[in-house]
């Protein structure tokens, strides 16, 4: 008995910090990256840019929700380099579809060639253009409430303007699933006044108060925001 005490006092009820060990073990017991996405992350890891790229966890995680929602239409909003978009079309149904948004040539000539190498060349449409005006083009092409699942994960001084539109173009009970929203913890650093900063700020306080869907914040990442439509 006295042991079953002992040993609660470990157990912990709030989310977990994870040290790279602890890291590690999950990566170890819980990922599958395939071959390919492993590829394209050792290729982008030459980039400077390269943290913009989602982590395997994420990645698989991104994949089962779609799997979960049963989504056959998806939508991504910044595309990068391209493994978030293989997570969710390989989630995908065979006549499943996603278009993709991006307006940097570069980074998604990568994309692109691994798109071609997965054979997802077929069930992916790339928009190489800003991304609210393909958002706005597929509203005005009556695309309105046909997508089943979002991944927004672009420019953060526009998350506002993507958020509206992405409901817009979701079914109801789609899922929307946001990126960044913890921004490395700074959005807790009441000093921390950068552009980017503030704006994942006031976007996290829209959605808190945005009273026409469900969501949840969840730890994963840089903070994936969940968020489900809950009205026509
Ligand atoms: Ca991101």
């Amino acid at each position: 008995m006295r042991f079953i005490v002992e040993e609660s006092l470990f157990l912990s009820n709030r989310t977990l910090s994870l040290d790279d060990r602890t890291y590690e073990y999950l990566l170890s017991v819980s990922v599958n990256e395939s071959e390919l996405l492993s590829e394209l992350r050792e290729e982008t890891a030459g980039d400077k840019f390269s943290v913009m790229q989602i982590s395997p966890e994420q990645g698989q995680f991104m994949s089962l929700l779609v799997k979960l929602t049963g989504a056959k239409r998806a939508l991504e909003i910044g595309t990068f380099t391209g493994y978030s978009s293989i997570c969710i079309a390989n989630a995908l149904p065979e006549d499943g579809e996603l278009v993709c948004c991006d307006d940097s040539d570069e980074w998604t000539q990568m994309a692109r060639k691994y798109w071609q190498k997965a054979g997802l060349q077929d069930k992916i449409q790339f928009h190489l253009q800003a991304a609210s005006a393909t958002l706005q083009a597929l509203l005005d092409d009556s695309a309105a409430g046909s997508f089943d699942f979002i991944f927004i994960d672009a420019d953060k001084q526009n998350y506002p303007l993507y958020y509206e539109q992405s409901l817009k173009l979701l079914r109801k009970g789609g899922l929307l699933a946001v990126d960044n929203t913890l921004w490395s913890g700074t959005v807790a650093d009441p000093e921390n006044m950068q552009p980017g900063t503030r704006a994942i700020r006031r976007f996290n306080e829209m959605v808190k108060n945005d009273n026409r869907v469900s969501k949840s914040l969840v730890p994963i990442g840089d903070g994936l925001t969940l968020i489900v439509k809950d009205f026509e």
